[in-house]
């Protein structure tokens, strides 16, 4: 039918002069695998941006751009949206030679060790003294460089932290604060080691600029240079780096007298020049050519790395431009005429923290909110068969146009995934409630290798790739769809953010109702076992047990719930778009007159339990012998305790007898006191909305609380069921807020979740115990 088709379209072309528009040019692999070839030759030297040879493939596009006439869309005409970027670069030719007494060695720099950022420059041998943790806090009575000269020495400590020192020590646990140390003591340089036993080879260290000093070099290590420093040293000493993960105890300060030759030429420039490239079809619609269809993918990699190979990068990302530029090409080639205004974007600055499309989001020449969708492409040069498109969770209306125009050929071999932020450019885009599809073709094999050559790309990936995105920016252009829905952004940090539901709905009607759940907003639902009227002792306790061991089986079976057991696995979980459920119980009768039954019922896989009214607990001189007994069982068991409706001193009475955290849950604030304390006991304060709660005052009330102690103690509380549409509303609005005042990612995911998971995980006892590290 098609070939029918096509030779009748070109016997039209050969007989009538008007019909060449209606001959169309199709997405042309070898052209875009010529892109990739230039993109990725030597000669661009890797394509980093901020230096010479990013500039360079930044000018090869434009040019291209410029000879297939689309129009720019930079600044001032031109193709290039400017901007300036934090530049980091490691020269070519590090060194690190340990020598010891009877042996030297060089090390590999990539496999043994690595230069951190806002790491220094240096070209010395400096003698090597380890310092355990690298703490000095001498006005806390805890100094690790106390009786040893540091200065013109290279420091070497481990970067990880007892709980019982950050506890007493606080901020100087810190690692700039470490880093900061070792430089106002006059060491040239740190040598950075994890005690536990997995490789630190991707490790970053959360440093600062502030920590750059031109001449102060940082370091991480593999356990195998460690080795190599103390193969010769006494036992004693061998023995105290084990000790360190083992018993926490204060590792001794050693002058090891081997010494580190260490040669690095580091690069740290605040503002850098960069630029993205940018040309637009503009939109043939007198109306919907102020609406925006972004396709894009990043121009840069990673430049020459500091052993001197060149890293092409070209599935990296020169894969994803190329069919960004071919697609363009043939658009203008074949006259197309969207409706809506499409972008083509090829970002600079992404391998440094998707600087490029995290300006162009922020700018607002092409607002946000005029934004239909944009499809990033980044490493689309591998694999084989299908190509699986990310972000259908996040778009769901565009993905539904998408698969209802689609050509069948095309649906066939397109794959729709959850997605969500994180990893590429679409990110900027879905945090501005734009949503963003990424496609990323399996088999990212060379992934930031020296090897990501362009002889390893596949002309039929690029190929299906183009075809896809090709046919989907036609659609998206022209079509109508339900594009801006209210609350846009709103809704995307309901669905991204792990949401707990805390109306505590009997167990059985949860799993009854929301056994077909698929990827619900609730990411985690509490619910609870009744107490049946009339049972107590042992008939309570049985019947309750019944009641829990026959939801899980139904739980089991359902295939959109699963049960909560760790962190990790409701992570696993939401990622597979189920909803986890955690039961605990409504009260405490079921262990009021036996107190070990408290630890029965955890075992059995119960979390916590819920105490509306904890009057019972207290008596005319404070906690009575009763609520000490509870207290003392709660804590025992593992049971995570739920208050509600207790003042400022039972609160006080109850934070001062646990020994585990707890949760208070109140509509309204607690006073400042018990703010502290709650934060001394690593406890949580959970402040309640209810049906008519104002949304503006409530996030108030959270961002006093924030303001008081921080968000790590700090949890939302819903009553209204945030599976209903009631209750949903309520949360967007409150979300609308703390998009205003601008929560960062920490503290919007300590209030939706973490908060409840860490006080969770501290009431059972779990700690992030240190895996000890034994070198020898
Ligand atoms: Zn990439």
């Amino acid at each position: 039918m098609r070939i029918f088709l096509s030779l009748f379209l070109t016997s039209l072309f050969l007989f009538s002069p008007t019909a060449a528009k209606v001959k169309k040019v199709a997405f042309d692999a070898q052209a875009a695998g010529r892109y990739i070839k230039d993109l990725a030759s030597d000669s661009m030297q890797g394509r980093k941006s901020g230096q010479p040879g990013g500039a360079m493939g930044a000018e090869y596009i434009a040019s291209r751009f410029e000879e297939w006439d689309l129009e720019p869309a930079g600044d001032n005409g031109t193709y290039y949206q400017n901007f300036t970027i934090e530049h980091r670069d490691i020269k070519v030719g590090v060194e690190l030679e340990i020598i010891a007494e009877n042996a030297r060695r060089d090390f590999y720099y990539g496999e043994d060790w690595r230069v951190q950022r806002f790491s220094g420059s240096g070209n010395f041998t400096a003698e090597i003294v380890f310092i355990g943790y690298g703490i000095h806090a001498p006005e806390k009575e805890h100094d690790d460089y106390a009786g040893v000269d540091v200065k013109g020495k290279i420091v070497v400590f481990t970067t990880e932290t007892p709980q019982r020192l950050k506890k007493k020590l606080g901020d100087a646990t810190k690692m700039e604060k470490r880093i900061e140390a070792a430089q106002k003591l006059g060491a040239r340089g740190a040598i950075l080691f994890r005690l536990s036993t997995t490789s630190s080879r991707y490790f970053r260290m959360r440093l600062k600029k502030e920590q750059y000093k031109p001449d102060f070099v940082i370091l991480s290590v593999e356990r195998k240079v460690m080795d190599f420093i103390f193969k010769d040293l006494s036992t004693e000493i061998r023995y105290s780096i084990p000790a360190m993960g083992r018993k926490a105890e204060l590792p001794k300060t050693l002058e090891t007298g081997v010494k580190a030759f260490v040669s690095v030429n580091a690069i740290f420039d605040e503002k850098r020049p960069s630029r993205n490239v940018l040309a637009k079809i503009t939109g043939s619609d007198k109306t919907l050519k102020d609406e925006y269809v972004v396709i894009g993918g990043h121009m840069d990699h990673l430049g020459i790395s500091p052993m001197g190979d060149i890293m092409n990068g070209a599935n990296d990302n020169a894969s994803g431009t190329a069919v960004v530029m071919e697609i363009a090409r043939i658009m203008k080639l074949n006259r197309a005429k969207p409706k809506r205004t499409v972008i083509f974007a090829l970002w600079a600055g992404e391998e440094q923290g998707l600087l490029g499309s995290k300006h162009y989001a922020d700018d607002s020449t092409f607002p946000m909110n005029k934004t239909v969708a944009y499809i990033n492409m980044d490493m689309v040069g591998h694999g084989s068969g299908k190509i699986p498109f990310q972000g259908v969770y996040y778009g769901p209306q565009t993905w539904k146009l998408l698969k209802e125009k689609l050509p069948k050929e095309i649906l066939d071999y397109v794959m729709p995934r959850r997605g969500g932020p994180g990893g590429s450019d679409h990110t900027p885009f879905l945090e501005k409630g734009v949503p963003g599809f990424f496609v990323m073709t399996r088999g990212a094999i060379k992934y930031h290798q020296s090897r990501d050559d362009s002889d390893l790309i596949k002309p039929e990936m690029l190929k299906k790739t183009g075809d896809f995105v090709h046919a989907a920016v036609k659609i998206l252009a022209s079509e109508s769809g339900d594009f801006f829905p209210p609350l846009r952004r709103e809704t995307y940090y309901l669905k991204y953010q792990n949401l707990i539901n805390f109306e505590l709905s009997l167990l059985s009607e949860v799993v009854e109702h929301h056994k077909d759940a698929k990827d619900s907003h609730v990411d985690l639902q509490l619910a609870v076992m009744k107490e049946e009227e009339g049972l107590s002792g042992d008939g309570l306790r049985i019947d309750i047990l019944k009641k829990f061991l026959s939801a899980s089986e139904e739980i089991e079976k359902a295939k959109g719930l699963s049960y909560y057991s760790s962190s990790s696995s409701l992570t696993r979980d939401i990622r597979q778009g189920k909803t986890t459920i955690m039961a605990g119980l409504m009260g405490i009768n079921a262990f009021r007159d036996d107190p070990r039954w408290a630890q029965v019922l955890v075992k059995q896989g119960l979390y916590f339990a819920f105490v509306d009214d904890p009057s019972f607990l207290f008596d005319e001189q404070g906690l009575s012998e009763e609520g000490k007994k509870i207290i003392k069982a709660v804590n025992n068991s593992g049971l995570l305790l739920l208050v509600k409706g207790v003042d400022g001193s039972q609160a006080k009475l109850l934070l001062k007898e646990s020994k585990r955290p707890l949760a208070f849950l109140d509509k309204s604030l607690p006073d400042k006191e018990v703010m502290e304390l709650i934060k001394e006991k690593e406890s949580a304060f959970g402040l309640v909305w209810s049906n008519d709660a104002d949304p503006v005052a409530y996030f108030n009330k959270l961002d006093e609380f924030k303001k008081a102690v921080g968000t790590e103690y700090l949890m939302m509380v819903n009553e209204p069921c945030l599976w209903g549409q009631a209750g949903k509303d309520q949360m967007l609005k409150v979300i609308t807020e703390i998009i205003k005042a601008k929560y960062d990612r920490t503290d919007r995911s300590n209030i939706y979740s973490s908060t409840f998971l860490r006080v969770l995980g501290k009431a059972r006892g779990e700690s992030s115990r240190v895996v000890p590290y034994m070198p020898f």
